[in-house]
Order: C-alpha cells, then sequence, then structure tokens
C-alpha cells in the first residue's frame, strides 16, 4: 500500500509554481520544476502524557475537538517550533488539564496516521503529578482522574498502547 499523505500540498510554498511528482532519491516526491526545490512531506511530531495521581488514578480529557470529538485520551497535542517533546507534553498537560507535572520517563514513540493530520510521530511520556487540581482548558472538554477499573475506552491506539505499558 502506498503511504500517501492526506495533507496534499498542491503549490510550491517558495516560488508558487504547481507542484508536481517526480521520482527522486528512490520514491517519488512533490517537485517544482520552476525553483528545482523538493517539498518533503515528513511526519509531524505529537506529544502526550500518561499522569497519575499519589492513588494511581490516571488523568484523562474529554477531547472537545475533532478528531475523535468527545472521546476520552491522553493529554497531548503538537508541538510548537522552540519547544522540545517534554516541554511541549508538559505544556499541553497544564493547558488542557490545569495540573503541573514532572517527568518520569518516555514510554514510547508510536507512529499514527490521522485522517485530519496525516502522518503522525506520538512521543507519549509517563509524568508525576507536582501540583493542581484537573480543571479542563483548551481543546479539552473534561479532565479528570479515572480509577484504573473505571478507565474509558481511548481514542487513539497510541494512547491506548502507552497507557498499557505503563498499567503492566
Ligand atoms: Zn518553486
Amino acid at each position: 500500500m502506498s503511504m500517501k499523505s492526506n495533507l496534499v500540498v498542491e503549490y510550491c510554498p517558495y516560488c508558487g509554481n504547481k507542484l508536481i511528482r517526480k521520482k527522486i532519491e528512490g520514491r517519488e516526491r512533490l517537485f517544482c520544476s520552476k525553483c528545482g526545490r523538493i517539498y518533503y512531506e515528513n511526519p509531524t511530531p505529537v506529544v502526550a502524557a500518561v499522569t497519575r495521581d499519589e492513588q494511581g488514578r490516571v488523568l484523562l480529557v474529554k477531547r472537545k475537538i475533532e478528531p475523535q470529538k468527545g472521546g476520552w485520551a491522553l493529554p497531548g497535542g503538537f508541538m510548537e517550533i522552540e519547544e522540545t517533546p517534554l516541554q511541549a507534553a508538559l505544556r499541553e498537560l497544564k493547558e488542557e488539564t490545569g495540573i503541573i507535572a514532572k517527568v518520569k520517563r518516555l514510554i514510547g514513540v508510536y507512529s499514527n496516521q490521522s485522517k485530519i493530520h496525516g502522518y503522525l510521530i506520538n512521543i507519549i511520556y509517563e509524568t508525576e503529578v507536582l501540583e493542581g487540581e484537573p480543571c479542563a482548558g483548551d481543546d479539552a472538554e473534561e479532565a479528570k482522574f479515572f480509577t484504573v477499573d473505571q478507565l474509558p475506552p481511548l481514542a487513539f491506539w497510541s494512547h491506548q498502547e502507552a497507557l498499557a505499558e505503563v498499567l503492566k
């Protein structure tokens, strides 16, 4: 199956000419025949955090926006350009849940395909609560701690995998 991004760029971001598909460096790439530049299609990094309180409950957010609006997920989101993945994870956690945390470890790096955002690389950390009470903000409609026996299914496969890794 061909790995084709659903986020198709049609025009050269440098000169505005229409891009063509051309075999370069062993694979088909978007190429500008006017200025000679190659438009590389790469996955976008996103981050998320598995955060538990001192009772071992897991912090989840109910999504306010698509994809998977209304589904439960780990707090997380897109990295800003100047951030490290860890900084991004802690920022997203604070924005979506009000919780200030510190990192415990990197759980894993997962590859996803999103219908809306194309190919993603999801970097997921385990973090520990430092302070704050769950208070939904930003892209979260609700933020709350779940006991392990009451966890809802998560909206994203990568989140489910990372959570399973922490709970095993
Ligand atoms: Zn161009």
